[in-house]
């Protein structure tokens, strides 16, 4: 372990790098977003927990970023006190976070400038009996969560991650994250020898019997399992006495007080640069942990200094959504109301003498949301897949995305707001629809822009890989994807300031 982890330690400080540019990969989470030791090597602003599971790795680790940076957190139980120049959130469900920051000179009926991104990744989630047996092989057996390339999961060194219930020694029930870094499964693919038509026909596995991960043989197994016999999990036979042993080897608890346990399987191999300029990032869930990361960096930053609230009028706001790629409809998902209660608490909150007339209605239209979701980049090896005239290539800056059909929420008149912020800071960006004879993905712009009625953007940092286990962006877009985010909240009142559409 320990040669892997130094063959595979990223090198920060290598001499192709634009400065800029390394400031801020500085505070990337990229690498492997769990792998904490590696991370702190070059970061000490990312710091990712090593118990973090990847489907809550983005508000996770947005929490902890957060509080460092002075965020206050907030419970949706609890009565709010909220005050103009005030920073505040709080998470749903662990997988689910809104982080705003108050304008000082705010007052009731202004509007929320929202940049909003999604948490989860394609994954694969053990069943609630995972436990099974297949010749001398112990297998785990697994469902399939969202649209993954489920091919580049064989022969990969995978591991679990996720999240566990403890009893705790008052008869509490303790809710724990648990993320174990050494490699424990794996999906062999089958040899060619055994299949000569694969290259020819394609790789078509079948998802509810080629693609079971293996965990052991059944040689080890017996002997952990007499060691482990009365675990409650175990004595159900619902998942493998080793399998709950491990846990509770990374919690420290005895197995007995594992009691109820949710967990995905995750690649092991940390994100890195590559390239022969260093200028790609290698690395899983860029979508869409690469947009909810530019998100919390540019609201943090914009609002970290004394003074740089003085002159907001609005509220600045994250909201990280999970569940998105199965569709958004879970209580932490963006077609939960989360997002507009929260915004209906702040403008009560802050309504300290009677607001007029449709304080809330008043903001919700004065209010922008930038949906941030990763795209499409033109690849080289299939050009034909673009429509020739709007092929998004790295490096060249956000792509904005158009879709006829509503697929995406960008209208004339917030693609234009939110060029003329890029256009002010000299950052480039770049034009999206998608080919008339090919279906048109979505995000959860759409779905919030027509919830409550709220002028959106769809936008995103161009990528190649898209839901494979291993996907590859720019480095440069990283960057430029975060000044622009952050140019939104630092400019945005002003520029909507100099358009009326509807008077
Ligand atoms: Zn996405």
């Amino acid at each position: 372990m320990a040669t892997i982890a130094r063959l595979q330690l990223f090198q920060p400080s290598t001499p192709i790098m634009k400065p800029h540019s390394h400031k801020l990969f500085s505070k990337f989470p990229y690498p492997n977003l769990y792998e904490t030791s590696r991370l702190r090597k070059f970061s000490t602003l990312c710091s990712v927990s090593d118990q973090t599971p990847p489907q809550s790795v983005g508000s996770t680790e947005a929490k902890r970023q957060l509080t460092a940076a002075g965020f206050q957190l907030l419970s949706e139980t609890d009565d709010w006190d909220l005050k103009p120049g005030g920073r505040y959130f709080f998470t749903r469900n662990m997988s689910c976070l809104v982080a705003f920051a108050i304008g000082e000179k705010y007052s009731v009926g202004n509007g929320f400038h929202v940049i909003a991104a999604h948490t989860d990744s394609p994954c694969l989630k053990l069943k609630p009996k995972s436990a099974s047996t297949k010749s001398s092989y112990l297998m785990v057996n697994v469902q399939t969560y969202g649209a993954g390339l489920w091919h580049t999961w064989f022969d990969r060194d995978l591991s679990l991650a996720g999240r566990v219930i403890v009893r705790g020694s008052d008869g509490s029930f303790l809710h724990k994250l648990v993320k174990v870094k050494r490699p424990l499964l794996r999906v062999p693919t089958l040899a060619i020898h055994l299949d000569r038509t694969v290259n020819n026909d394609g790789f078509k596995p079948n998802l509810e019997t080629h693609l079971v991960p293996l965990i052991a043989t059944k040689l080890e197994d017996s002997s952990q399992e007499s060691k482990e016999k009365g675990s409650a999990l175990s004595s159900k036979a619902a998942h493998h006495p080793l399998l709950t042993q491990i846990l509770s080897d990374e919690l420290s608890c005895h197995i007995d007080d594992i009691i109820s346990i949710e967990l995905n399987v995750c690649d092991t191999q940390p994100s890195c640069l590559g390239g022969v300029n260093n200028e790609f990032i290698f690395s899983g869930r860029l979508d869409n942990l690469a947009s909810s990361y530019c998100a919390v960096r540019a609201l943090m930053d914009s609002s970290e200094t004394p003074g740089s609230l003085s002159n907001e009028h609005a509220i600045r706001m994250v909201a990280l959504f999970d569940n998105e790629e199965v569709g958004s409809n879970s209580v932490q998902g963006a077609g939960a109301p989360t997002m507009f209660q929260a915004m209906r608490r702040i403008v009560d909150c802050l309504a300290h003498e009677p607001a007029g007339e449709g304080a809330y209605q008043r903001a919700i239209r004065q209010s922008f949301l930038v949906s941030a979701d990763m795209a499409h980049g033109v690849h080289p090896n299939y050009m034909d897949k673009h429509e020739e005239h709007h092929r998004p290539e790295l490096h060249k800056g956000l792509v904005i995305k158009h879709n006829a059909n509503q697929r995406y929420a960008t209208s004339g008149v917030t693609s234009f707001l939110f060029k003329e912020v890029a256009k002010l800071h000299n950052l480039p960006t770049q034009e999206f629809v998608v080919r008339n004879d090919m279906g048109c993905g979505s995000t959860i712009g759409p779905i919030i822009a027509s919830g409550v009625g709220i002028r959106t953007v769809d936008c995103g940092i161009a990528q190649l890989s898209m839901h494979s286990i291993r996907e590859i962006c720019g480095k440069e877009d990283v960057d430029i994807a975060y000044n622009h985010f952050k140019a939104f909240y630092q400019t945005f009142s002003s520029i909507d300031r100099k358009l009326n559409v509807d008077t």
